[in-house]
Parts: structure tokens; C-alpha cells; sequence
């Protein structure tokens, strides 16, 4: 196979781009959530600490909209980190946050507000 160490040349060519953009992704990500979460790492509504469960919210409840005018926005992370961290987001945990799409607001709040 006279041609096999081109090809591994450009699988690990490949492999290395692909493991930057992971490092790079990581970083925004990383460097997002410390932002709008004021460097506590934090859920915005229950205080969930779990690095892995945080997700970014839009605070509007337009992502399905900004996604769809500003595809560049399909990184949410490079995205708010490219623009300066612009406002309207928030750091929700995994479980507000789907709660929070699903009613509107996150069940602990619509629970808080009825007490
Ligand atoms: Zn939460
Ligand atoms: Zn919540």
C-alpha cells in the first residue's frame, strides 16, 4: 500500500485539528460560564455546581429564533466569547433549564412564586 503513509499523515493532520478546536471549544466554554456566572460556576437558579450539568440560557427564551437569524449562534460558547459576553444570557444547570423551556420559567421559581 504505497499510499498508506500519506493517508495516516492526514488522518493525524486531521485528528490534531480536530483535538485544537476540542481544547478551543473547551476554553470558551469554560471562560463563558465563569463570566456570566460571576466566577462562582454556579446555576443562575438552583446553585447546581456540577461543571458538566451547566448549560447557557437565554434569558428571553429566543434561542430557537437567535439559532435560526444568526447561525454562527449554533456555538452558543465561541459565539458570547467572540462577542464580548454580551447580556441576555445566564448559566442554568441542566435540569432548570429544560424545566425552564418546557413552562417558561424553571419549576423552582413558578413554585417560588406561589408560596
Ligand atoms: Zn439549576
Ligand atoms: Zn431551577
Amino acid at each position: 500500500m504505497p499510499h498508506a503513509p500519506f493517508r495516516d499523515y492526514y488522518r493525524e493532520r486531521k485528528e490534531e485539528k480536530n483535538n485544537v478546536i476540542k481544547i478551543k471549544m473547551m476554553k470558551y466554554r469554560r471562560a463563558v460560564i465563569r463570566h456570566y456566572t460571576n466566577n462562582t460556576f454556579k446555576c443562575n437558579c438552583c446553585g447546581e455546581d456540577q461543571y458538566d450539568f451547566m448549560t447557557v440560557d437565554h434569558i428571553n427564551n429566543d434561542g430557537k429564533e437567535h439559532r435560526i437569524n444568526e447561525p454562527s449562534a449554533a456555538n452558543i460558547y465561541s459565539y458570547l466569547f467572540r462577542r464580548g459576553f454580551p447580556e441576555g444570557y445566564q448559566i442554568l444547570c441542566w435540569n432548570c433549564n429544560s424545566s425552564k423551556n418546557k413552562n417558561g420559567e424553571c419549576i423552582h421559581k413558578i413554585i417560588e412564586n406561589n408560596k
